[in-house]
C-alpha cells in the first residue's frame, strides 16, 4: 500500500530527508511543500551571493525533484493556506522542515532603534528573498557594526566591502548591490564578547577578508593599539576543531600586523567587549557603547573600562528562532519545534534547524535526515505489539490527491517541478553577462512568469 509522505519546508534539511524516504520506502508518495514558489531554503536565501560554490549543491537535489514518486509543491504556506491539522489528516508521515531564521533581538536598550537590523533579515535582504522587497536598511553613514564572531558576521563585512566587480559573478540582488556601491561606510567593526580563540569563524572565511581589493582587516582593541593575538590555542578542543582555532589564531596574527593604509574600508575586529546600550539621536543609532569583557576563573565577566563607537548601521547576528506554525507543537523559549528526538506527536517528526536550532552547516542536516529516515522507518515497521512506546502511528490518510483537492477549491496557484523549472531558467537567462542569475524579488514576478 502506498505510504503518503509531506515535508514541509525546502532546505538542505528538508531535501537530504526526502531523498532516503523516497529512495526507501519504496512504495512512498512524497510532497516536498515551500511557501515559496522556489525551493532550497537559506541556500538561496542565506548563503553568501558570492559563495556560488556552496550553492552548488542544490543541483543534488534537483536530481531528487526528478523521481517518480516525488513533487514539489511550491507557493502553499502551511498555517495560512493550508493548516497544520488538515496537513495531518492529508499524509500517513509529516515532517516538518521549516528552519529557523527569524531574528532574535538583542537584549539592549535601543535594540529596535532605526539603522539597527537582525543578520536573518539582512542576509535575506541582499539575496532577494521575496518577504524583503520592502526592506532598505539604513547604509548611508560611514561606521557600521556587526555583532557576532561566526561566519555570518564574516559573510556581512565581507559583502559591505566587496566592489561590484568582485561581485559580478554573484547572485546577489542588484538593489542591495546598488545600496551597497552608493554607501560611504569606511569603518566596518566586528564585535565579539569573547577572544580571538573562542571566536567560531573558520579560516576559509575568514581568510577571504585579505582578499577584498578597497577593505583591510584589522585587529583592533580598545585603545586603538594591536590586539595581541596568542600564538598557541588553549586545551580542550579536540583534533578537528583545535586544527580550525589554531588556524584562525594564524590569520589574526597576520591580521593584526595590517595597517589601515589607503584601503577605502577598514575591518576591524573589536574581541573582548561587550555591547552595553544603544545611544540614539531622533531615533536612529549614533554610537554603541560596549563593556571590555576578560575571563576571570573561566567565567566571561565585565571589566570597568567602557568604550563608545560611532555606529550608523548596527548589524546583529547573535542567533535565530523557528516560525511557529499555528496548532504545532511549539517550544517557544527555545525557539523550535517541540520535539522528542525529532518525534511530534504521532505520524509527526522534525528535522534540520526547525528542530536542533540555528546550528550547523548544509552537511550537518544531512546527518540529522540520515537520523530521522532511520526513526520514521523504525516506527513505521514496529510491530502493533511494540507500539506502546510508539506514538507514531496512525490511521492510513487519504494522501496527496486529497491536499490537490483542497488546493484547488482555494484557487491556490500551486508552483509544480516543471514551474519552479521555468523560473529557474528565467532568472537565469535574465541576468546581465558573467552574472549567474537575477533573481525574481517578489513572489508576483515569479508566478508572471508562468501565467
Ligand atoms: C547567513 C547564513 C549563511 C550560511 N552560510 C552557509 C554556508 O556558506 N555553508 C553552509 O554549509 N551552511 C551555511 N549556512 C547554514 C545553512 O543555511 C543551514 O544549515 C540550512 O539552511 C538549514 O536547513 P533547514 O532545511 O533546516 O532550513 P532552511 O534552509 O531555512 O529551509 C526551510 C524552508 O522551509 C520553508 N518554510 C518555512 N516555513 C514554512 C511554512 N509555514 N510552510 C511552508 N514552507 C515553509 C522556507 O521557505 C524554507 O525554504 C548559513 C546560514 C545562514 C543563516
Amino acid at each position: 500500500m502506498s505510504h503518503s509522505i509531506a515535508v514541509v519546508g525546502t532546505g538542505p534539511a528538508g531535501f537530504y530527508l526526502a531523498d532516503l524516504l523516497s529512495k526507501k520506502l519504496e512504495h512512498s508518495q512524497l510532497d516536498l511543500i515551500d511557501r515559496l514558489p522556489s525551493p532550497f531554503g537559506l541556500i538561496r536565501a542565506a548563503v553568501a551571493p558570492d559563495h556560488i560554490a556552496t550553492k552548488n549543491i542544490t543541483r543534488q537535489f534537483e536530481r531528487v525533484l526528478q523521481r517518480d514518486n516525488v513533487r514539489f509543491l511550491g507557493n502553499i504556506e502551511i498555517g495560512k493556506d493550508i493548516s497544520y491539522d488538515e496537513l495531518k489528516a492529508c499524509y500517513d508521515t509529516v515532517i516538518i522542515a521549516t528552519g529557523a531564521i527569524e531574528d532574535r533581538q538583542l537584549p539592549l536598550e535601543g535594540a529596535d532603534s532605526e539603522g539597527v537590523y537582525g543578520s536573518g533579515r539582512f542576509v535575506t535582504w541582499y539575496n532577494a528573498h521575496p518577504d524583503r522587497y520592502d526592506f532598505s536598511p539604513k547604509l548611508d553613514g560611514k561606521h557600521i557594526a556587526i555583532i557576532g564572531n561566526g561566519n555570518v558576521a564574516l559573510d556581512i563585512a565581507r559583502i559591505l566591502s566587496k566592489t561590484p566587480d568582485e561581485m559580478a559573478d554573484s547572485d546577489i540582488n542588484p538593489k542591495a548591490q546598488q545600496l551597497i556601491k552608493d554607501s560611504p561606510v569606511e569603518d566596518i567593526y566586528i564585535i565579539g564578547r569573547r577572544g580571538p580563540e573562542e571566536a567560531s569563524f573558520t579560516p576559509f572565511e575568514l581568510e577571504e577578508l585579505s582578499q577584498l581589493s578597497q577593505a583591510v582587516p584589522l585587529v583592533y582593541s580598545a585603545n586603538g593599539e594591536s590586539l595581541l593575538i596568542p600564538q598557541q590555542i588553549g586545551e580542550g578542543y579536540d583534533g578537528r576543531e583545535s586544527k580550525i582555532r589554531q588556524k584562525n589564531l594564524e590569520i589574526l596574527q597576520r591580521y593584526s600586523e595590517n595597517q589601515a593604509g589607503d584601503n577605502a574600508i577598514r575591518l576591524h575586529f573589536l574581541f573582548w567587549h561587550n555591547p552595553s546600550k544603544i545611544n540614539t539621536e531622533n531615533g536612529r543609532i549614533n554610537s554603541l557603547s560596549l563593556n571590555k569583557t576578560q575571563l576571570k576563573n573561566n567565567r566571561l565577566v565585565e571589566t570597568r573600562e567602557t568604550l563608545t563607537l560611532p555606529v550608523d548601521t548596527l548589524i546583529s547576528a547573535i542567533g535565530y528562532r523557528s516560525t511557529p506554525i499555528p496548532g504545532m507543537p511549539f517550544d517557544q523559549p527555545a525557539g523550535v519545534v517541540r520535539n522528542e528526538q525529532g518525534r511530534v506527536e504521532a505520524g509527526v517528526y522534525c528535522v534540520g534547524w526547525c528542530k536542533r536550532g540555528p546550528q550547523g552547516v548544509i552537511p550537518s542536516n544531512r546527518a540529522d535526515a540520515i537520523e530521522m529516515a532511520k526513526t520514521i522507518i523504525a516506527d513505521l515497521e514496529a510491530k502493533p505489539s511494540d507500539q506502546s512506546n510508539n506514538q507514531c502511528r496512525t490511521q492510513p490518510k487519504p494522501g496527496p490527491g486529497a491536499i490537490d483537492e483542497l488546493l484547488s477549491a482555494r484557487k491556490i496557484r500551486v508552483v509544480g517541478t516543471d514551474d519552479w523549472h521555468k523560473i529557474d531558467q528565467a532568472e537565469i537567462g535574465r541576468a546581465p553577462e558573467g552574472k549567474i542569475r537575477e533573481k525574481f524579488t517578489t513572489v508576483e514576478q515569479m508566478l508572471a512568469v508562468l501565467d
